[in-house]
């Protein structure tokens, strides 16, 4: 074949000729943009594609991951026809066994999930399981379940069957090149320097696969991934073993079973994976395998001889050990590098590059050309990453526990044990002699809740109540009726100033932040669909400075959002404080005797209303009190210079000693902001949501002057009399015993509408709460509300909920039934 000559410049330059890069060059392509080069420093998939195992399973912890996977199976399938190149896609199906009754219960929840995302699922006995799969031995087996849109691929064929869609649309695939280094200017990405010269380009894509951190790193990028060795089997021909076998997965034995060439390939996912790469991953590794680990391999060895005993008596033909990058949530990361515009990342496919590329290739290209994605992919944005993630050791140690993950049991809360502590508030040895259970968001060790003097202090997993249950229920109820202190330093703080600071901010916040100084605004970010990209308070600490305090996870991504919409000529500075802060929240109807126990300033209604700030004496220190609550009592946010930290948390105590006051965790704060009704960011806000459907309207400001991104969005929105088939509403589930976790489908009337976004138990109410997602075929409105029943599906039992449009809390009047 003819070389192909390297352009001097294109629209569009891709790294990486793994599947990855060239599903994304077949989706630019496709969508008619098809100044396109990708450039592979070997051939096409000689990296980690060519050995993956092509099993397509389409469930993911995300719905998000859910739908681009169920995406790539249409893709897969109808490939050939458009190519004429065969991909080896085969819709066989996979059945998922469970050894025990958690796992069982866990299936079930799935199925509920997963009929409820449109995903075909069937629950099984044992014996049915063994119809489906007959090689395998059943007794010790609690059931299963069967989804028949799953199925299997060949990674290469796929890979080649991508690029020629590509190349027939005009793109150009060129192999043989490595990319050397990545040209910038100005904070943008100019082009690729290779080993044969320079190609200038508008846009860069980094799919690199394990490569792609250090690819990264040549441009100041964070792409926090590390390399694990991967293993599995392929034995000689067996009985019973046909081409049109299923998938199977036994998660409990950390094992996977599919048909090749009559023999069985078997592959898993050990608790303990083993890290590689760790003096960097050579540049030559074109179609190359790691030495066999027979004893890393043997706790999958032994569970695949209990699922399938033939196997004891059957050769195997080939041991295939390759490196595949592994992140550190186990979620893959994509979109446009924070650090540098025009560059973007699809790479760390955590073993499911295969099942993803698809729906990846095509969510990122359209985020590519449309310059933001077009639903909500948070769960893979790049941007839930800061530079700490980056840290080499740090990600060695976490990815010893993220490979096990795909099958280790997704407990309600579960929460990772590698690589931590990793980010210590100033309190933490303190709440830890408190007996604080920690748990971990964006790096920050917060206190999950407090175990009672003389218990250990650990959480222990369940699918019903956990331990924690009592614990959180004094915790909540101390908030309600006393005082409760909350250490939430993990806020994301980001300092806004300059000139235009006012003008920029106000254009971009939904709500009016144009407020006196020393005004606090609760607003949405909104994006130009008028869903929501964040949501935040904003605190005006002088004419043209304002301090926005922000979920934990969204510091990188809200700042990033902010600078991008900012005008080109604008005098705006934006800087992340966040470490500079720690927050104290003192929250219940006792707080302000407390405080006022400590500090000169008048904290009276009237001297300090709602929604405004001060700075105040607060023993020694000084410090920003902000009067907003996320629980729904009297309360202030007390925002202090870290080193004051701790003297100002111990005079709390102190002063609330004949108070009764406690400390209290972010599993007593979510039940109470949700037995409110608050809605939270990722979770029941999403860029797919809107104000109006999230009964959020009165955050929005339809008249003030110069407007606001989304604007007309919503405008259009209100005059669309099918825009409210979509809300948030809140259930109350009936039965008090019920244990909701978040991902359940709700029913109405019997039929899946929708999912719970999240949930937790409303100790006032005395009852599980849960907000949610529901699509219905008519507005949503109070006679929606009042006219029909809900339901939550809770591992296959139906549950009966109450439904509201505002909360049912409400202190002056108990369980009221909301009006629309
Ligand atoms: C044993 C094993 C089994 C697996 N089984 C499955 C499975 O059943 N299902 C599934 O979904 N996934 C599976 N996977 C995972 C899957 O293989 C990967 O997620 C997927 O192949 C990643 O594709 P990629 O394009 O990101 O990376 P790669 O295939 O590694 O492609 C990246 C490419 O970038 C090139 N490159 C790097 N640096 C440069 C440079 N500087 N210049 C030019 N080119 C460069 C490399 O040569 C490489 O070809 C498995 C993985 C392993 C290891």
């Amino acid at each position: 074949m003819a070389k192909t000559e390297l352009p001097e410049r294109a629209q569009y330059v891709i790294v990486g000729g793994g599947i990855v890069g060239c599903s994304v060059a077949y989706h630019l392509a496709k969508m008619g943009h098809n100044d396109v080069v990708l450039l592979e420093q070997g051939q096409l998939s000689c990296g980690t594609t060519w050995h993956a195992a092509g099993l397509v399973g389409q469930l993911r912890s995300q719905p998000a991951m859910t739908n681009l996977i169920r995406y790539s199976t249409q893709l897969y399938a109808d490939l050939e026809a458009e190519t004429g190149l065969a991909t080896g896609w085969m819709q066989c199906g996979s059945v998922t066994v469970a050894r025990s009754e958690d796992r069982m219960t866990m299936l079930m929840r799935t199925a509920a999930a997963a009929r409820a995302q449109g995903v075909d699922v069937d629950v099984l006995t044992p014996q049915q399981a063994q119809e489906k799969w007959p090689v395998m031995q059943v007794d010790d087996l609690k059931g299963g379940i069967w989804m028949p849109g799953d199925g299997k691929a060949n990674p290469t064929d796929l890979t080649q069957s991508l690029a020629k869609g590509a190349r027939m649309r005009g793109a150009k695939v060129i192999e043989g090149i490595k990319v050397t280094n990545i040209l910038t200017k100005e904070g943008r990405v100019t082009g690729v320097e290779t080993d044969q010269g320079r190609i200038e380009a508008e846009i860069v894509v980094n799919c690199a696969g394990q490569w792609a951190r250090r690819l990264g790193l040549m441009c100041g990028v964070n792409v926090p991934l590390h390399s694990a060795e991967h293993m599995y089997i392929v034995t000689e021909t067996m009985k019973g073993v046909n081409p049109d076998l299923p998938v199977l997965r036994d998660p409990d034995g950390f094992i996977y079973f599919k048909e090749e060439t009559g023999g069985l390939v078997m592959g898993g996912f050990e608790p303990e994976a083993k890290p590689w790469g760790m003096d960097g991953i050579p540049d030559k590794f074109e179609f190359s395998l790691l030495p066999d680990d027979w004893d890393q391999f043997e706790i999958l060895l032994e569970n695949a001889l209990i699922r399938v005993p033939e196997m004891e008596t059957t050769g195997v033909r080939k041991f295939y050990n390759g490196p595949e990058s592994f992140t550190p949530d186990n979620n893959y990361l994509l979109g446009e590098a924070p650090e540098l515009k025009n560059f973007f990342v699809g790479a760390g496919f955590n073993s499911m590059g295969i099942a993803s590329a698809g729906g990846a290739g095509r969510a990122l290209a359209e985020w590519i050309v449309r310059g933001e994605p077009t639903s909500d992919l948070f769960a893979v944005d790049i941007r839930r990453f800061a530079d700490f993630n980056n840290n080499p050791t740090w990600l060695h140690d976490r990815v010893k526990e993220t490979l096990g993950l795909h099958y280790a049991m997704p407990w309600p809360n579960r929460e990772l044990d590698t690589a931590r502590p990793f980010r210590r508030s100033a309190l933490y040895d303190r709440l830890a002699a408190k007996n604080a259970v920690f748990g971990s968001k964006m790096g920050w060790e917060r206190a999950n809740w407090f175990a009672p003097e003389g218990t250990a202090a650990e959480t222990n997993y369940s699918f019903g109540r956990q331990n924690w249950h009592n614990a959180v229920a004094a915790e909540h109820k101390a908030t309600r009726e006393d005082v409760a202190v909350f250490d939430q330093s993990s806020f994301a703080k980001l300092l806004v100033q300059g000139r235009d600071a006012c003008a920029e901010l106000n254009r971009i916040c939904a709500a009016n932040i144009d407020v006196d100084t020393g005004g606090t605004v609760y607003t949405g970010l909104l994006n130009a669909r008028g869903g929501y990209e964040s949501d935040l308070t904003v605190l005006r600490l002088k004419e043209q400075e304002f301090l926005l305090i922000t979920g934990s996870a969204q510091a990188v991504r809200d700042a990033d959002w902010i600078e991008k919409n900012l005008s080109a000529d604008a005098h705006v500075f934006l800087t992340d404080v966040t470490a500079a802060w720690s927050v104290l929240a003192i929250m219940g109807p006792k707080s302000r005797q407390v405080l006022q126990k400590l500090t000169k300033a008048n904290l009276s209604n009237a001297a300090f209303p709602f929604g405004t700030l001060q700075k105040i004496d607060l023993g020694y220190a000084t410090v920003w009190a902000n009067r907003m609550t996320y629980v729904g009592e009297l309360g202030w946010e007390l925002i202090v210079p870290v080193e004051f930290t701790v003297g100002v948390y111990e005079d709390l105590k102190r002063a609330g000693q004949g108070h009764d006051i406690v400390d209290a965790g972010y599993y007593a704060l979510d039940g109470l902001r949700l037995e409110k009704g608050f809605r939270a960011w990722s979770r029941e806000l999403t860029p797919d949501i809107t104000p109006l459907q999230a009964g959020l309207s009165f955050a929005v400001d339809f008249e003030k002057p110069g407007g606001f991104i989304g604007r007309e969005a919503l405008v259009a929105a209100k005059a669309d009399p099918d825009h409210l088939n979509k809300r948030i509403i809140q259930l109350v589930v009936k039965d008090e015993a019920v244990q909701l976790w978040g991902g359940e489908a709700v029913l109405c009337d019997g039929v899946e509408i929708g999912e719970v976004r999240s949930a937790g138990y409303g100790h006032t109410l005395g009852a599980a709460v849960a907000l949610c997602e529901i699509n219905a075929a008519e507005p949503v409105n109070a006679e929606f509300i009042k006219s029909h029943s809900f339901e939550v599906d809770v591992a296959g039992k139906r549950c009966a909920a109450t439904a509201y449009l505002r909360t049912p809390y409400d202190p002056k009047s108990e369980r009221v039934r909301a009006e629309g």
